[in-house]
């Protein structure tokens, strides 16, 4: 079974697909990550972003695997070294949509995406899951909240990693983020016709893992 979970930046995705994963015993997911482990790739590597060509073949000889580590956590390997905390820093972010924007990378992206599909039941988080890596996902939920609940979110989020940044810059990154994947030409964000639409800017991280389970059980019952 594929449940598939998209939603603009900051929306609780990765959160409560890990919990949503750890309920129904699925692998989670994050297909950001894999996003952001080929950014900090091509950065050490200093490709140039625009030189598409050298970005493809450096993505065919890039292995990026998402390991589950304790809690329900998942460690990213880069070629088999953990980047888990260097894909999070705020520079790396704001840098994922140079490649995030190229079709011929999220089509490598999409291709590594199906793998997991073909092993096991997974919940799988991103922009475009449920419209372009599993359309026929049995389950496609699309989590929102507001930019400002989002930032303030993100804010907490790198607090706890001992990353500190202002708030109102925040918010405008993540607005800047949002624009660039609404309207990105291939693979942009957007909700399915099919999906559940859930906004979680007043709710609580339980009521929300409460509600889509209750939704993927009413799913699967059919
Ligand atoms: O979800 P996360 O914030 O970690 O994603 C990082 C970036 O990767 C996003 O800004 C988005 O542009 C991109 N992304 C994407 N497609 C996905 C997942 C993430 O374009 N399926």
């Amino acid at each position: 079974m594929i449940i598939a979970v998209d939603g603009p930046a900051g929306a609780g995705k990765s959160t409560i697909a890990r919990l949503l994963a750890a309920a129904l015993g699925f692998l989670y997911v994050d297909t950001g990550a894999m996003y952001r482990a080929f950014t900090l790739k091509a950065l050490r590597e200093r490709v140039d972003f625009s030189d598409v060509p050298a970005l493809a073949v450096l993505a065919r000889r890039t292995a990026i695997s998402l390991c589950p580590s304790g809690a329900g956590d998942l460690k990213v390997l880069l070629d088999g070294s953990d980047v888990s905390a260097q894909i999070r820093t705020p520079e790396l972010t704001n840098a994922v949509f140079n490649v995030a924007q190229l079709p011929e990378i999220r089509a490598i992206m999409v291709e590594w995406q199906r793998e997991y599909g073909k092993r096991q039941s997974l919940v799988m988080e991103g922009r475009d899951i449920g419209t372009v890596v599993f359309p026929q996902a049995e389950v496609k939920i699309y989590l929102d909240a507001s930019a400002q609940i989002r930032a303030r979110r993100r804010v907490a989020q790198l607090a706890a990693k001992g990353i500190g940044v202002d708030e109102a810059q925040t918010v405008r990154e993540i607005e800047a983020r949002d624009e660039k994947d609404f309207t990105r030409a291939v693979g942009p964000l957007r909700r399915a016709a099919d999906a559940f639409y859930l906004d979680s800017s007043s709710l609580t991280i339980p009521q929300v893992v409460d509600t889509l389970l209750a939704h993927v059980n009413a799913q699967r019952s059919k």
